[in-house]
């Protein structure tokens, strides 16, 4: 039976956010709700699980703007703060599923997130409030080699190998929606592992080139290769207007936007 991947972007904004604190500019002065853009992450449901990619610094304020009411696993793209700093919003999904929350991400990102929240993994208690109760997985290099899926909570998952400068960030397909973010090169393959795509979430933070980020012409040179069906532009900065680029950007690209829901149809196997 036919069933629908759900990814919803929580948040579509470089590490800074959109508007940036005192930021005099046009777009970060805009009333329009799309040029206003929480730190970068995405909430998928699939076969009946609810799963985050990062645990974006905006956490609390994602979760209850999209009445996330249950979080089944984490799956982190990297450990750079804007994707991490939410971490500890989990503990109220700890209390709500009374069971620690598994997470899933490559060794820079379980080897920082156990270091820089050691509070999290150390197991001993913490003196009042109390932490997160979370289970780290670590995703190996072999489970992203040629043709590996990965199961997180029974639903398929393929980790996607990308270059953020010097170190390696994940990407995450499920099905024919992948999600890039955070991404400066991606290896042939890789690309290899993003062909057929309906649904593209590619990392673009500016018209600039950038040592660690997609620029424009980066993003839709990649588009151009892969050629999903559509693409939406996420960890963008501000320079990004979104009236003015809805109509600038070529057929089947859009700048994302917080709360844009994505749907596709999946083959059910
Ligand atoms: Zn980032
Ligand atoms: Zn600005
Ligand atoms: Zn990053």
């Amino acid at each position: 039976m036919p069933s629908t991947v759900h990814l919803t972007i929580l948040g579509c904004g470089t590490s800074s956010g959109v508007p940036l604190i005192r930021c005099p500019c046009r777009v970060c002065r805009s009333k329009d709700p799309k040029n206003q853009r929480l730190r970068a992450s995405a909430w998928l449901q699939y076969r009946g699980k609810s799963i985050l990619i990062d645990t974006s610094t905006d956490l609390r304020q994602q979760a209850l703007r999209n009445k996330i009411s249950q979080v089944d696993a984490v799956l982190y793209t990297h450990p750079h703060s804007d994707h991490v700093h939410g971490i500890d919003e989990l503990r109220s999904y700890n209390f709500l599923q009374q069971a620690p929350i598994p997470i899933f991400g490559n060794d820079w990102a379980m080897d920082e997130l156990t270091q820089r929240f050691s509070y999290i993994f150390d197991n001993h208690t913490s003196e009042g409030g109390g932490a997160p109760q979370l289970l780290a997985n670590r995703i190996y290099a072999a489970d992203y080699s040629p043709k590996k899926t990965l199961r997180v909570q029974g639903v398929p998952v393929v980790p996607i190998s990308v270059q953020h400068g010097s170190r390696e960030c994940l990407g995450y397909r499920i099905e024919s929606v992948a999600y890039i973010t955070d991404c400066s090169y991606i290896p042939e393959n890789s690309l290899d592992r993003l062909k057929g795509l309906s649904v593209l979430v590619l990392d673009c933070l500016r018209l600039e080139k950038h040592g660690t980020h997609f620029n424009l012409d980066q993003a839709l040179e990649t588009v151009s290769r892969l050629k999903p069906k559509k693409t939406y532009l996420t960890h963008l900065g501000h320079e990004f207007e979104y009236a003015k680029w809805a109509k600038k950007l070529p057929k089947g690209v859009s700048l994302a936007y917080d709360g844009l829901k994505i749907r596709a149809q999946a083959s059910g196997k």
